[in-house]
């Protein structure tokens, strides 16, 4: 069974379509790379999953339950979500940050769950603890905000460019970080990016989105030998040898 399953999504903002008839579906453990231009539907589709936004059609299953039936903030809590800008609360400390959903969860040892994150997320906890988000590198602030969606645990991960304003070594450390994560188990995730390279590399399938629509869509390992068109165009632009 998927543990996220998305048919026929369709949105749209006035005459702007967002989604334009969106169909994918996640298995348990596995890491869709949702890659696209600027402007694709990635980050709508994202927010559809956890009921950021509602679609006009379609639907998403998730954990096999259409998500209009579910509590919206329920399900949002049961999900790990780094936003696109990393959305930290900048007068919290990073340990609060990390600490949020297990607090507001309602769990006693909220503060062990953030360390505890924090440091999975590879930030000491004994050294990052009590900084705030402006006394972070851009790298640092995202593991803090890796720490804030997996705090509490959550079988479902969605990623939303996490990565895409660091340099290119910080940019590498935080994607070892994030292989290292999925592989210690338990969870399913959604990682979009522009960068179809990364993709390639953190997924284990990969879809291609283009104007609201999923233009080609194949398992990570095959995608070199397999793109045609829009996605061969993509890999080129990647580098990535076709
Ligand atoms: P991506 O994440 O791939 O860059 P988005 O999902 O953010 O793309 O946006 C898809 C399309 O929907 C874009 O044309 C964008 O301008 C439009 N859009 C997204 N959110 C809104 C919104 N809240 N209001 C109006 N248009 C929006
Ligand atoms: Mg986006």
């Amino acid at each position: 069974m998927a543990l996220i399953r998305i048919e026929g999504a369709v949105k749209r903002y006035g005459a702007a379509v967002a989604l334009d008839g969106v169909s994918l579906s996640v298995a348990p453990g596995d890491c869709l790379g949702l890659v696209g231009e600027s402007g694709s539907g990635k980050t709508t589709l994202l927010r559809a999953i956890n009921r950021l936004t509602d679609l006009d059609a379609g639907r998403v299953l998730v954990r096999g339950d259409p998500v209009e039936s579910l509590d919206p903030v329920r399900l949002r809590r049961s999900i790990g979500y780094v936003q696109q800008d990393g959305g930290l609360i900048p007068h919290w400390t990073c340990l609060a940050n990390a600490s949020l959903v297990p607090g507001l969860l309602g769990r006693e040892e909220a503060r062990e769950h953030g360390r505890r994150a924090l440091d999975a997320a590879g930030l000491d906890p004994d050294t990052f603890a009590d900084r705030y988000p402006r006394e972070l590198s851009g790298g640092q602030r995202q593991r803090v905000a890796i720490a804030r969606a997996i705090a509490a645990g959550p079988d479902i991960l969605l990623m939303d460019e996490p990565f895409g304003a660091l340099d290119a070594i910080t940019r590498r450390e935080a994607q070892k970080t994030f292989i290292q994560l999925r592989r210690a188990g338990g969870v399913t995730a959604v990682f979009v990016t522009h960068d179809l390279a990364e993709a390639m590399l953190v997924a284990t399938d990969v879809a291609v989105m283009r104007a609201g629509r999923v233009a080609f869509q194949a398992p990570a390992e095959e995608l070199a030998g397999s793109a045609t068109g829009y996605a061969a165009e993509l890999l080129e632009k990647a580098g990535v040898a076709v």
